[in-house]
């Protein structure tokens, strides 16, 4: 028997009109056993998620010790129990929680309403039995406790079937309730899925999947049909947003493949994350990835390559001071560093640079700031050698100048970084030579 977790989106969760989509589409498909929903989202552009109204009752409550803009959150919740005819359903929860909220004015049990009303609608509209997260998440102190969450939900849940829950919320063993990260309702489904032993992980949003490239740079990019954890880990990382980056992890180790779908057109295939491949063709890049705004760090000194410990004395500075380096590409008596220069904000470049130079005594030390980093992701890339060479003469004949690489340490992806000037235009360029060619060259 094929079982599946469902997790639905804000924007699937977002009003009574977009809950029917939602119902439809878990009645429609009989392997649906257990749902995660997020808080309601945004109904159109501009408008307001109920957790981010949360969040703003939250501040009140720390800062005046009143709850009144908790009203806006109840007009959401209000309108849409009305359009599923439950508000006389609905009214008592809103009422209780007010004064839990009067009661406990915590910031964390605050903000996880809005996944506990959108659960609890979402369950008495399909007549599924209503699971509160609390009885399954586990926290210490702050931070989420995977093994223990994994073992709870699995005690729980395995006994049930045609559940519906709130993601991003749970418990820490002493009776608080505390949330993860923003977006964290996806991880939430993740844990269940792994807890129940799911076949799929379906991620129900409002598009259609991950795309190659991002589409503020690529005209209508193409969709990824399909990759592995590893390719999505370095998408999310490098800055893609379907999902959110720790979705993987759960699901990673039991081998459950997690499948995007778009709520608003459930007729396309989404995106399909799998631990193996090749149900749906096999490209030679899947995705084209950046991230802007680094610097890079040269330090030279001679004989450096020969002395023991020189690289472990700059990074232990660096680690003192809270930078995280994301490459370093050393050379005989080079050593170099690319940082997010947000790491160096408010003095901590000079600081950084100072220990250094008394640390080491360089000969030389160069800084460039305003670098992009570019992530050519494909866990065929490394297999043919030709692939570098289309890399390198697609950037050459476009007169883009490299600043550094990085090829395939992480066996899926080749970095590149160039100045933040050339950013948009070299993922065109890269777009263009792997994706739009190759494509031409099939049809052909
Ligand atoms: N409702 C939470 C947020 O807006 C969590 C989620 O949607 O996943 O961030």
């Amino acid at each position: 028997m094929i079982r599946k977790v469902a997790k639905f989106g804000g924007t699937s969760m977002a009003n009574a009109d977009t809950i029917r989509r939602v119902a439809t589409i878990i009645k429609n498909d009989p392997a649906i056993h257990f749902v995660v929903v997020s808080a309601p989202g945004r109904r159109q552009k501009g408008d307001l998620k109920v957790t981010d109204l949360l969040y703003q009752v939250a501040k009140e409550a720390e800062e005046k010790g009143t709850i009144q803009s908790f009203q806006l959150v109840e007009a959401r919740i209000l309108e849409i129990a009305k359009g599923l005819d439950l508000v006389d359903f609905i009214t008592p929860y809103l009422i209780a929680t007010k004064n839990a909220i009067l009661d406990d004015m915590s910031l964390p049990f605050i903000v996880s309403r809005g996944e506990y009303f959108s659960s609890l609608l979402l369950a008495k509209y399909l007549n599924y039995t209503w699971v509160d997260a609390k009885d399954c998440i586990v926290f210490r102190g702050s931070t989420l406790n995977y093994p223990s969450s994994n073992q709870k939900t699995r005690k729980l849940l395995n006994k049930m079937a045609y559940v519906v829950m709130g993601g991003f919320y749970g418990e820490n063993g002493l009776g608080d309730i505390k949330v993860m990260e923003r977006g964290g309702s996806d991880i939430t489904g993740a844990i269940v899925a792994r807890a129940i032993k799911a076949n799929v992980y379906e991620n129900w949003t409002d598009v259609d999947g991950f795309l190659v490239a991002d589409p503020d740079i690529v005209h209508h990019p193409k969709l990824i049909e399909e990759m592995t954890y590893k390719e999505l880990r370095v998408l999310s990382f490098m800055g893609a947003e379907v999902l959110h980056s720790e979705t993987y992890y759960p699901v990673m180790r039991a081998k459950i493949p997690i499948h995007i779908r778009n709520t608003f057109n459930p007729t396309t295939e989404g995106t399909y994350i799998s631990p193996s491949l090749g149900h749906r063709g096999d490209s030679l890049v899947t995705g084209i990835a950046g991230l802007q705004d680094f610097t890079l760090i040269v330090v030279e000194k001679e004989l450096m390559s020969e002395v023991v410990g020189l690289d472990r004395k700059i990074l232990s500075i660096a680690e003192k001071l809270g930078i995280i380096i994301e490459h370093f590409p050393s050379g005989t008596d080079t050593f170099s560093m690319m940082i997010e220069s947000k790491y160096l904000e408010n003095g901590i470049k000079d600081q950084f640079i100072q220990l250094i130079k008394k640390t080491i005594k360089p000969d030389y030390l160069e800084v460039t700031e305003d670098v992009s980093l570019i992530s050519i992701i494909g866990r065929n890339l490394m297999a043919n050698n030709y692939n570098m060479l289309r890399l390198f003469t697609a950037l050459v004949n476009d007169n883009i100048t490299l600043k550094m690489i990085d090829y395939g340490s992480s066996g899926v992806n080749i970095v590149i970084g160039v100045s933040d000037d050339d950013y948009a235009f070299a993922i065109k360029t890269l777009y263009k030579e792997f994706i739009e060619d190759d494509e031409e060259e099939e049809q052909e």
